[in-house]
C-alpha cells in the first residue's frame, strides 16, 4: 500500500486554485455534473478530492482522471463549497510533473509540438492543397519550438 502524505492538502492549498481543498464536504454535485464521468464511472472528482484530502498522493498523482478532466468548469459552477474544482486539477497535474509523474499521453503530445512545433501534423500535401484554396504556405515544422522547450526547461518534464 502506497504511504499516505498528510501534508498533501497543504501543498495543494498553497497554490492559486487549491485554497478551498479542504471546504469539500463530499456531496458529489461535481461528480454528478462532469462530462468525463458520464463516459467511465470510475472517473470520479469527488473521489480524487477526497483522495488529496486523505493524502493518498501517489494515488492521485497517477490516476488517469486528473489528466481526463478537460477543464470546462461544469463541476466548479455548482460546488456549494466553492471549491474550484477545475483549478485544483490543474494543481493536481502541476505537483504530479514537478514530481515525475506527468502522463505518458501529455508527454507524447508534448514531444510531438517540440518536433514539429504543431499539435497535428502539416505535410506537403496540406501546402498543395493551401496552394489551390488561395492560402499561404506554412512551414512543416518550427525548429524555434524545440529551442523554447530546451530554454524553458520544458525539456526535462518530457525526456524519457
Ligand atoms: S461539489 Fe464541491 S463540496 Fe461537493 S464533492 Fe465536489 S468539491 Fe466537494
Ligand atoms: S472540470 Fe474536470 S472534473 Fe470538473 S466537470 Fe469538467 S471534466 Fe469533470
Amino acid at each position: 500500500m502506497d504511504e499516505l502524505d498528510s501534508n498533501f492538502k497543504y501543498e495543494i492549498a498553497k497554490r492559486h486554485g487549491g485554497e478551498k481543498i479542504k471546504n469539500c464536504f463530499s456531496c458529489g454535485t461535481c461528480t454528478a455534473s462532469c462530462p468525463v464521468r458520464k463516459i467511465d464511472e470510475k472517473f470520479n472528482p469527488r473521489q480524487i478530492i477526497r483522495m488529496a484530502i486523505l493524502g493518498m498522493k501517489e494515488r492521485v498523482f497517477k490516476s488517469d482522471f486528473v489528466w481526463l478532466c478537460t477543464a470546462c468548469y461544469n463541476c466548479q459552477e455548482r460546488c456549494p463549497q466553492d471549491v474550484l474544482i477545475s483549478d485544483l486539477m490543474a494543481v493536481i497535474k502541476n505537483l504530479a510533473t514537478e514530481a515525475g509523474y506527468i502522463h505518458p499521453s501529455y508527454v507524447q503530445i508534448a514531444n510531438f509540438v517540440k518536433a514539429s512545433g504543431r499539435v497535428y501534423v502539416l505535410e506537403d500535401f496540406d501546402n498543395k492543397k493551401r496552394e489551390k484554396a488561395g492560402l499561404p504556405f506554412l512551414p512543416t515544422k518550427l525548429e524555434d519550438v524545440s529551442k523554447i522547450f530546451e530554454m524553458s526547461g520544458l525539456d526535462r518534464y518530457i525526456k524519457k
